[in-house]
């Protein structure tokens, strides 16, 4: 019998595993075809480890996409934030539309091996107690595959980071690995997707069928796609790309995300205008040429719904790209157990309603087809219905109230 190595002793269990089925109800949103197609783009990207400083594999997807899709021009900044364009077939005035995302989610990177324990840091936002007993799967940065899994033992802060021990360690752990809970890819029950990362992949997907679409049915609008890396560890990635500004001018950008659900937000509720985040409020213009694509698309698709609030269980890159000079607006789908944070302390899948994110992609659809549209056009018919239609009640009433005023004006000025 072949002697093993000391590190690879006990062999790795096997990944959790996953379900990537269109949910059977549907609110019809999305024609067949780009239903399978939008499962397709959530499938390649939720199959892809990632975790802060280690995109290398959502990465590999977009620029597979790009590949796929030669129309769209592809540029990628020297901090590998990835910019595709489709650059329309008509020249348009006015700022180019941008929908952003970011690629990673909360993760372990590998540090060390000290007094005989393997120690990896935690990045991203995500409280310390329910890191202990939770296990992880790590992953080889350059090919992306599983080399190891263990389990959390002692948590210390450091600075903004996690330095954790590990125990119960199976399989090839060393450096040039990293972590993500060791958790299912994604499952599709009823209509809810529950994945080890909704935040942001869900978002990034939502881009690449935005941006299929958009070279499928040639639209005249030009559209930009940005993935940015390390947004979980304080936008970083977001702040190199706006650093270098000259990518983003000219750009108007919607910021997309999973954001933790809300009395006014609910899982399943349609996706969210999502007006502002834990730290500003976002452009007016941008979020009410958002919020009148949604009534428009509610009124010729009645099924399709949405939700608009103040998403402020978290901070999105929107702030971000505002406080830049840089115009920004969002929208977001509600998300169950943000950032893995289940019930009891315990960390779990994050979960979406895949209907919602449907509505997303039709809703971002309509954005392009309006985006140059006058937006008098639709806000003025809307209040001036309102006033056609009550203005009989205004006036008589404002006769009987004024007549009053008059009288005892009249009485007044009377000897
Ligand atoms: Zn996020």
């Amino acid at each position: 019998m072949a002697r093993r190595s000391a590190e690879s002793v006990r062999e790795l269990a096997p990944a959790p595993r996953s379900r990537f089925e269109l949910p059977r109800s549907h609110r019809g949103v999305l024609a067949e075809a780009e239903r399978a197609l939008a499962m397709e783009h959530a499938r390649a990207l939720l199959e892809a480890p990632t975790a802060p400083y280690a995109e290398d594999g959502p990465i590999a997807v977009v620029r597979a996409f790009a590949r796929e899709h030669p129309e769209l021009e592809c540029t990628e900044d020297r901090h590998a934030n990835v910019i595709l364009r489709w650059p329309g077939t008509r020249h348009t005035k006015g700022p180019t539309l941008a929908y952003s995302a970011h690629l990673d989610h909360p993760g372990f990177l590998y540090a060390q091996k000290r007094r005989g324990a393997h120690e990896a840091t935690f990045h991203g936002g995500v409280p310390g107690r329910y890191l202990p007993g939770a296990r992880v799967r790590f992953f080889d940065c350059a090919t992306r595959t599983a080399r190891a899994t263990a389990c959390v033992e002692t948590v210390r802060k450091l600075g903004d980071d996690y330095v954790c021990t590990l125990a119960d360690v199976a399989g090839a752990l060393g450096p040039g690995t990293f972590g993500m809970w060791d958790l299912t890819p994604g499952v599709v029950r009823g209509t809810r997707l529950h994945a080890r990362v909704c935040d942001d992949l869900m978002g990034a997907a939502a881009i690449l069928s935005t941006l299929a679409w958009c070279v499928r049915t040639r639209q005249s609008t030009p559209v930009v796609g940005i993935f940015t890396r390390a947004e979980e560890t304080g936008f970083v990635g977001c702040l190199g790309l706006l650093r270098e500004r000259g990518l983003l001018d000219g750009l108007a950008v919607v910021g997309l995300e999973c954001s933790p659900r809300r009395a006014t937000a609910k899982v399943g509720h349609g996706p969210v205008v999502r007006v502002g985040d834990k730290q500003s409020v976002f452009v007016p213009w941008i979020t009410e040429r958002l919020h009148a694509a949604a009534i428009d698309l509610h009124y010729v698709h009645n099924p399709f719904v949405f939700q608009r609030a103040l998403m402020d269980g978290g901070s999105c890159e929107s702030t971000a790209y505002n406080a830049f000079g840089v115009e920004a607006g969002a929208l977001c789908l509600a998300l169950g157990n943000y950032h893995n944070c289940g019930p009891k302390d315990r960390i779990a899948p994050e979960f979406v309603d895949w209907n919602d994110h449907e509505g997303l992609i039709a809703l971002m659809l309509s954005v392009v087809r309006e985006w140059n549209a006058p937006l008098e056009s639709k806000m003025l018919p809307r209040l001036n219905r309102n006033w056609s239609g009550e203005y009989n009640r205004l006036a008589a009433s404002a006769r009987r109230i004024r007549a009053g005023v008059v009288s005892r004006r009249t009485r007044k000025r009377s000897p």
